[in-house]
């Protein structure tokens, strides 16, 4: 059983779209954030690599939810 990523509840993208995410937004909050993939997170590249937060509609795929 897969952990919960750590920054689940404080990570802007899941706090400000979670409650609101289209069917298909949620599978990656199921697959990242709940599961497997959490450690392939986009956000969490980004943070590692510019030393500052990604805007907060970046999902964890690397997608943006409102391009
Ligand atoms: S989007 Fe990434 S950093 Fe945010 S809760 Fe999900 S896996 Fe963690």
């Amino acid at each position: 059983m897969p952990k919960t990523c750590p920054k689940l509840e404080r990570c802007p993208f899941f706090v400000k779209y979670g409650s609101e995410l289209p069917e298909t937004c949620r599978a990656l909050v199921e697959l990242y954030c709940r599961g497997d993939h959490q450690h392939h997170c986009k956000r969490l590249t980004f943070l590692e690599e510019h030393g500052y937060r990604p805007p907060d509609d970046l999902m964890p795929n690397g997608d943006h939810l409102l391009d």
